[in-house]
């Protein structure tokens, strides 16, 4: 066993604090990581505040790790100790299902084991996320980190790079399409980028225009203040594809509107019920589709990396010292952060 240290919550209302806690040694197929750098996801803030209702405590967050590896396995064959590697928001799935063999394990039929506060298959204990030292997974669940990429700026493709990419991929998006991209946050950002590479013209609907010139640095040709009615009933029938990262319960009616015949709006950011209701006339009479889309698969994160590396992707990222997460908590809720917080965990040390 190693003995690790991280910060974690222990209560939905308690700020996350340091704690000293045990990481199994490997198994068979097991790669022990020495962690370098974490990224901080909005998902982080709502599983810590349990407010997803599944949280369990201590809550360790942390689901775009990026470090390396310092012992491995016997049986591991695809990384080896020095190999600077990532881990994203999964570690484990059943790997027999119809999701898994089709490289989609997080869509495993069983329930794919989390990075964080899920059981762990084989023991039970439930899983403590990258805000820490280190971390032990099974080498399937463990992707190689292009040598061309920043490592602390590679982290957030863990989370916020696979989870835009890969339903710009699935929905087919390609040159000459309009996608707009809803939220101009650690996702919003990233999706813009990849929008953008696969030769879409791409919008930024956002809450603030003061991110107008920004948006425009990131790549898209176009904002749309989404407080203001009149810019956004200018955009009717418009957009082939609406990426939408937007974490809180909105209307999306006026966002469908925005939608050309046949347009898919693709939700990743909202898991609570759609309130205010869905007018379905808003698909009906456009035959629109409302999809969603959960991070990626394995392969496709390594996919994703690769990405990054060729097409020169990179995230922006604030460099944070894990002393001051909770401050970062309320940044983030705030906006006020361009556009993803990376833990060096060098400060974890201090
Ligand atoms: P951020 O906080 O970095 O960004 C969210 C952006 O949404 C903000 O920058 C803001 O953009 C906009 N926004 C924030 N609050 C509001 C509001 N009240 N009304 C309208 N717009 C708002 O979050 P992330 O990018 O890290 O995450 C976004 C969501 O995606 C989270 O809910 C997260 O849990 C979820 N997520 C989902 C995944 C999946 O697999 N489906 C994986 C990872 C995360 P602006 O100022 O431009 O309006
Ligand atoms: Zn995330």
């Amino acid at each position: 066993m190693y003995t690790a240290i991280g910060y974690a919550a222990q209560s939905a209302t308690t700020p996350l604090a340091p704690m000293t806690f045990n990481r199994r040694s490997p198994r068979p197929d097991d790669v022990a990581i020495e962690i370098l750098y974490c990224g901080v996801c909005h998902s982080d803030i709502h599983q810590a505040r349990n407010e997803w209702g599944i949280a369990v405590y201590p809550l360790m967050p942390g689901h775009e790790i990026v470090g390396k590896v310092t012992e491995v396995g016997a049986n591991v064959t695809r990384h080896k100790v020095g190999d600077l590697v990532g881990v994203g928001c999964m570690v484990d799935s059943c790997r027999h299902c119809e999701a898994c063999a089709a490289d989609l394990e997080q869509y495993c039929l069983e329930g794919p084991t989390l990075t964080y506060a899920t059981p762990d298959r084989v023991d039970g204990t439930n899983t403590m996320g990258g805000y820490s030292s280190s971390i032990v997974v099974s080498e399937h669940f463990v992707v190689r980190i292009p040598e061309k990429l920043n490592l602390a700026a590679a982290a957030p493709i863990l989370c916020a790079g696979i989870t835009t990419y890969s339903p710009l991929k699935h929905y087919g998006v390609k040159a000459g399409d309009k996608v707009g991209v809803l939220g101009m946050g650690g996702l919003g950002h990233m999706g813009i980028k990849f929008a953008k590479a696969m030769g879409a013209e791409v919008t930024l609907f956002t809450r603030s225009a003061s991110k107008a010139e920004e948006a425009r640095r990131q790549g898209a040709d176009h904002v749309i203040v989404s407080t203001d009615a009149e810019q956004m009933k200018a955009a009717a029938g418009h957009f082939d594809f609406l990426l939408d990262t937007i974490p809180v319960q909105h209307d999306l009616n006026p966002y469908l509107e925005t939608l050309r015949f046949d347009g898919v709006h693709i939700l990743v950011g909202l898991i609570e019920p759609v309130d205010p209701a869905l007018h379905a006339a808003n698909l009906v009479m456009k035959r629109r589709v409302l999809a969603g889309s959960l991070i990626g698969g394995i392969a496709e994160t390594q996919e994703v990396l690769d990405f990054c590396a060729e097409h020169d992707i990179s995230c922006d990222i604030e460099m944070l010292d894990i002393k001051n997460i909770n401050e970062a908590y309320s940044r983030m809720i705030a906006g006020d952060v361009k556009y993803r917080f990376v833990i060096d965990m060098a400060t974890l040390k201090a």
